[in-house]
């Protein structure tokens, strides 16, 4: 037997583009990827689609329709289905045991019973989500339990390693393909899928603990790396060295490598944050307090370095920002996407929103609606009224800058950085300052134009005064 139809329940940042990938792949092969949202569905069914990756429009409009579709008809699409991807979400639990740090598996545990109820012939069932060590087990559980005559499930663990704002590419050239299970006919079947366009040599088999495993374990090392940057920015600050000076050292080593070592106002995204909590937590869970521990601290060092910033540009700002109309440039938790979990973005805004200022915000590819909902979340303030008189989202970074005291850099868009800022300080209240969270600007040049500026783990000199009138002037 070789896989005809795959079937993927969730259509969210993982499910939606693998699949469009291996729709686009295997032209051999249907793929049908379902949600529960009817909104969803009719969004990625439609021109815009409701997630903003590159090059994800063209693929989805190459093969939608095809032998790519997207609808809420759940039942048949199991019911058609060789293997089914599990890629729905898995967010932090808010209530009960773990609350804050484990993983609720509601949903997988409701994708899981969804495929017992309505099998009717042998699937394999993988699970993609961004899911903590022991959901394959769970969804075993679960399909064992409901068993129907006839009907056989092999579970495997597929972890997706895709970063938001290069999914494409990053499923494209994945540095390697991780299938963990138990039965090595199941393992075959969808390395068969990954073969279209992965080299068998970068497709690697484990046991499923270990795939599980691995997936956290990759997203809380490449978080420590930037916790550990981070940190070294704050003594770089202090004695005069400078982090990039410092990364740029340290990355040549070829033990060590370049890449991930960027200081910056801190990471945010959806996952390196609940992934290491959930490392925590399981580490508590199974009394390995001193692991809990260590991981814990990649996250206390993230809280740092952002409220280290926030406090930065307070102080800068004659230790008061009440009264104050500040722009916010970047809203995503990083460039290329609209994806604003976790964003650091929503940290300075919440602090600075608490300090009286009044915010006018710009980001090239987050929508008004979202950056209100996240600054309106429960978690984040108590008034939502208030955030709506004094949080204004604008059109372009000129209209945000305008008649504004200060410029905060929270995203490393690429617009940014030419971004004509001579024009910017003109329309701007002196003394102008601007904090670039991000290390993405040309701070001399800034200078030169007589902004005050600050950013991370270095210290800049003071702007260039104005020429001193001689008596020359006074004849
Ligand atoms: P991720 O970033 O992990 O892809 P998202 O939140 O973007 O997570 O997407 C997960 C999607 O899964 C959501 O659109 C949600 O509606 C969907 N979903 C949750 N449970 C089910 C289910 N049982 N069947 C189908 N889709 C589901």
């Amino acid at each position: 037997m070789s896989i005809k139809n795959i079937c993927c329940l969730g259509a969210g940042y993982v499910g939606g583009p693998t699949c469009s990938v291996i729709a686009w792949k295997c032209p051999d092969i249907k793929v049908t990827v379902v949600d529960l949202s009817v909104e969803r569905i009719a969004q990625w069914n439609s021109e815009k689609l409701p997630i903003y990756e590159p090059l994800l429009d063209d693929v989805v409009k190459e093969c939608r329709g095809k032998n790519l579709f997207f609808t809420n008809d759940i039942k048949t699409a199991i019911l058609e289905a060789d293997l089914i991807f599990i890629s729905v979400n898995t967010p932090t639990k808010t209530f009960g045991n773990g609350k804050g740090r484990a993983a609720d598996l509601k949903y997988v545990e409701g994708a899981a019973r969804m495929i017992a109820d309505i099998a009717q012939s042998d699937k394999i069932v993988v699970e993609k989500s961004t899911v903590p060590v022991r959901a394959a087990e769970s969804i075993q559980n679960i399909l064992y339990a409901n068993n129907k005559p006839g009907v056989t499930y092999h579970i495997l663990s597929n972890p997706e390693f895709l970063a938001e704002g290069t999914a494409i590419n990053d499923l494209l050239y994945a540095d390697r393909v991780l299938i963990g299970g138990e039965n090595s006919g199941a393992i075959e079947q969808l390395c068969k899928i990954y073969e279209h366009w992965i080299p068998r040599k970068n497709i690697l088999t484990t046991n499923t603990w270990s795939s599980e495993l691995s997936k956290l374990a990759a997203n809380a090392m490449l978080a420590q790396r930037v916790s550990s940057i981070n940190s070294l920015s704050a003594v770089c600050e202090a004695t005069g060295a400078d982090v990039s000076e410092v990364a740029r050292a340290v990355g040549l080593d070829s033990r060590i490598g370049s890449k991930f070592l960027q200081a910056s106002i801190g990471f945010g995204g959806s996952c390196f944050q609940k992934d290491i909590l959930n490392l925590v937590y399981i580490c508590e869970c199974l009394n390995l307090p001193e692991v809990a521990a260590y991981w814990q601290q990649v996250i206390d060092m993230n809280e740092y370095q952002k409220s280290r910033f926030t406090a930065k540009v307070v102080q800068a700002l004659f230790n008061t920002v009440s009264g104050k109309n500040i722009a916010l440039l970047g809203f995503a938790f990083k460039k290329n996407t609209g994806d604003t979990r976790e964003s650091p973005a929503i940290y300075v805004a919440k602090t600075l929103l608490d300090e009286g200022a009044t915010l006018n915000i710009y980001d090239p590819k987050v929508e008004e609606s979202q950056i209100f909902k996240d600054l309106t979340h429960p978690s984040i303030c108590e008034s939502p009224e208030q955030v709506r008189k004094t949080v204004k989202v604008c059109e372009d970074a000129y209209s945000a800058t305008k008649g504004t005291h200060a410029i905060v850099v929270c995203t490393e868009w690429d617009e940014f950085m030419v971004l004509d800022y001579k024009k910017i300080y003109d329309g701007m209240m002196k003394p102008a300052f601007i904090f670039d969270g991000r290390k993405i600007l040309d701070h001399e040049k800034l200078l030169e134009y007589g902004f005050h500026v600050q950013t991370i783990g270095k210290q800049l000199r003071k702007p260039t005064p104005p020429p001193r009138m001689t008596n020359n002037h006074h004849v």
